[in-house]
């Protein structure tokens, strides 16, 4: 299971609160270490942890903990409501247009599974709402990046605008004018990555965001990175003000920091996660479900 050693940690931590009567500074100081060193090496950011424990320490030293009947039930609900607060307490979902299409604009670097995500969304707004999405292929530098997402449009049955072209902004806008065509109630474009974040790549998306005015700009990043995809998200929604973040290889992820940093260091939610390669594959994110996993 995913996050499996943060999981152990941290229930151990919490166990030694639970049998007691009455809990005093000391234990709650000596849990908060325990749950410090755990969430450091879960590879969350030592900002975030820092913030996080004092949050815990606060509640957890307040006087209803101390005086309550189950002071250890009630640091254990303590930590998962703030756990929950960390990744963002509700679900959020795409921002919809008023008026056809929803226009979402997938960022990322290379290889965190942007192109695979796209097929994934534009198959999951088909089967949840019936959706007819236009995928654009804005990946023009890899011609094996076109070339994937036409495959991934055959497989999903969507279609996929591509055009000859090296300016990606005139491809985005003739998309776009195919897309209110043929009615597409949803487009889903899928832009260049990067292995390095890098100011000609970050121009580019600079300039396809006014093209498009996109209601979402989704990046992607890699949960198996930890607390990278923490600051790549950080960076992207610095030059980009992103509206939100999809998690992929959340089924490889053994750690967790990616999911507990990125809501603290962006302010913006993770939408939906990828759980593995096939394009059924998305879960939408629920931060007190995934808090619950956490705390077993
Ligand atoms: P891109 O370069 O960002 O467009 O990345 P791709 O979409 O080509 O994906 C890179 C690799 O990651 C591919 O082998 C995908 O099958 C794989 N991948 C994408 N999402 C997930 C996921 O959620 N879980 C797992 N295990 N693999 C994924």
């Amino acid at each position: 299971m995913a996050f499996e050693n943060l999981s152990e940690r941290l229930q151990k931590a919490l166990r030694n609160l639970t049998g007691k009567g009455k809990i005093s500074e000391e234990d709650i100081n000596k849990a908060s270490r325990e749950i410090r060193l755990a969430l450091l090496e879960a590879d969350v950011n030592f900002k975030v942890v820092k913030d996080f424990i004092k949050k815990i320490k606060q509640e957890a030293l307040g006087k209803e903990v101390q005086e309550s009947l189950n002071p250890g039930q009630q640091v254990i609900k303590i930590v998962n409501e703030e756990l929950t607060k960390m990744m963002g307490e509700e679900n959020v979902t795409l921002t919809k247009s008023k008026h056809i299409p929803t226009i979402i604009m997938m960022v990322g670097l290379q290889g965190t599974g942007k192109t695979t995500t796209v097929g994934k969304l534009a198959l999951r707004l088909k089967k949840q709402e019936h959706a007819r999405p236009l995928l654009i292929a804005g990946d023009i530098y890899r011609p094996a990046a076109i070339d994937q997402l036409k495959q991934i449009g055959e497989q999903v049955e969507v279609p996929v605008y591509t055009e000859d072209n090296q300016d990606v902004a005139e491809i985005v806008k003739h998309g776009l004018e195919e897309a209110d065509q043929h009615k597409n109630d949803y487009v889903i474009i899928d832009t260049a990555g990067r292995l390095e974040i890098d100011e000609p790549l970050m121009e580019e998306l600079e300039r396809v965001k006014a093209v498009a005015q996109p209601d979402n700009i989704l990046l992607v990043v890699d949960a198996m990175t930890g607390q990278v995809a923490a600051e790549v998200a950080k960076t992207f929604n610095e030059r980009l003000d992103i509206t939100g973040v999809i998690l992929t290889k959340l089924d490889g992820d053994t750690r967790g920091g990616a999911a507990l940093s990125i809501r603290a260091m962006t302010g913006k939610p993770i939408l939906f996660t990828g759980e593995g390669e096939k394009l059924t594959d998305l879960e939408p994110f629920h931060p007190d479900r995934m808090a619950s996993r956490i705390l077993g």
